[in-house]
């Protein structure tokens, strides 16, 4: 779950983060009535779940009560990202001296967490990360020992930070990490961390990534979920506790089992890539799905324009194939989908399964006998050439 920039700014303050100290509007009256408590000038940014909102123009900073109206005005219903705008944090304006980075995130191959760090913070870090990577500072922490002080010191030395500043920045990036351990972070991230022209050391924005499977134990922050800045059939989904991802792809993808379901997606490019043609999502249905989970599935798979064909693959576990089979053809009647769907039933009852979906003659619905003939198939349908 990703949290919004005024939400990841409230939990790092709670921990000691200096952050400016703003409000949040959702019309401009309101953001008028924020900028006078706080003073010109403000600076006015759009809360979506996304990154790049400066370079979009969704931050602007403020310096008379017109460009407060103007700004807001103009950020509130703006679309970034295919998203909008439905609110404005509105912060104190601070001079800024220097754009640093400032990161705590899951390295996953080196199996714990790691400090990243720059002095080339702001707009700019993913150009930087890509055209001079030297200038990314990486210091990896021992989930048992903790970010010990001469770490922080090494990073700050590496970036070339002033050592006035040492002090302190030594105390945010061991806040940042405390931060991403109580709260089950992914990710924690300051972009950019400014040292202002006054001399103090502040976020000025906040990104965090709460791990999913550890929010039953942050009631807190799982009720900061914005419904309104999610995509809607991934919402669906984890309603009908389905795991799916929407992706690209032309071929929507049902199966039973994380590893399985990758496999499939994997198979669906292996035969269609080089047509330009892949896995439309990531869906695992898990285990023992009755026939109202197969609906509900096939439902959010087919509310993705793009999908041409849809691959069912299920291995017949404790899930017998021929439960799953009945449950697809319920779920075929009520959805009455128009794109020709494959289905590969394998494992526990997987005869009976296949005779069932013979038996029901259904137009568009194919059965195949192993994966890669079921791969083979979507790929076909959804270049329109099975008949
Ligand atoms: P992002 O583009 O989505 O990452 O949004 P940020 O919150 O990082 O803002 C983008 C850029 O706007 C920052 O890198 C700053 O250069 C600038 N900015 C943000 N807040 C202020 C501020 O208070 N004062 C000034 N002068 N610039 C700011
Ligand atoms: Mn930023």
């Amino acid at each position: 779950m990703n949290l919004h920039e005024h939400q990841a700014k409230g939990l790092f303050s709670k921990i000691g983060i200096p952050v400016p100290i703003g409000r949040v509007a959702t019309t401009v009256d309101e953001a008028l009535v924020i900028a006078q408590d706080i003073g010109l000038p403000v600076v006015i940014k759009a809360q979506v779940l996304t990154g790049g909102r400066g370079k979009a123009g969704g931050v602007k900073v403020a310096r008379t009560w017109d460009e407060v109206r103007e700004y807001a005005g103009k950020i509130l219903g703006m679309m970034i990202k295919d998203l909008i705008v439905h609110k404005v944090l509105v912060d104190p304006a601070a001079n800024i001296a220097q754009e640093i980075y400032l990161a705590v995130a899951m390295d996953r191959q080196a199996g714990r967490p790691v400090l990243i760090s720059s002095s080339e913070g702001g707009v700019e870090i993913e150009q930087v990360a890509h055209d001079k990577p030297e200038a990314i500072i990486r210091e990896y922490i021992d989930p048992q020992l903790g970010l010990h002080d001469y770490q922080t010191r090494n990073v700050a030395s590496a970036i070339n930070l002033p050592r006035a500043h040492w002090r302190a920045f030594g105390d945010i990036a061991r806040n940042l990490y405390r931060c991403y351990v109580e709260n089950d972070a992914t990710l924690t991230e300051i972009n950019p961390l400014v040292i202002t022209n006054e001399g103090q050391m502040v976020a000025l924005d906040g990104k965090m990534v709460i791990d999913d499977n550890a929010l039953y134990r942050h009631k807190d922050i799982a009720a900061m979920r914005d419904l309104t800045a999610e995509d809607e059939a991934e919402t669906r989904a984890r309603e009908a506790g389905i795991a799916y991802v929407k992706l690209n792809g032309q071929i929507g993808c049902m199966v039973n089992g994380a590893g399985l379901a990758m496999t499939t997606m994997d198979m669906t490019k292996l035969y269609g890539g080089a047509d330009g043609i892949g896995p439309a999502n990531f869906l695992d249905i898990g285990g023992g799905a009755q026939a109202d989970k197969v609906a509900a599935a096939l439902r959010i798979i087919l509310s993705d324009s793009n999908v041409r064909s849809v691959l069912i693959n299920i291995f017949g576990g404790i899930t017998r194939a021929d439960e799953v089979a009945r449950g697809m053809i319920q779920a075929y009647n009520e959805v009455k989908p128009d794109v020709p769907i494959i289905i590969r039933l394998a494992g526990t009852n997987a005869d009976e399964g296949r005779e069932i979906i013979n038996d029901a003659q259904i137009p568009y619905l194919f059965g195949a006998a192993t994966l890669t003939e079921a791969a083979q198939k979507a790929v076909q349908a959804a270049k329109g050439a099975l008949a």
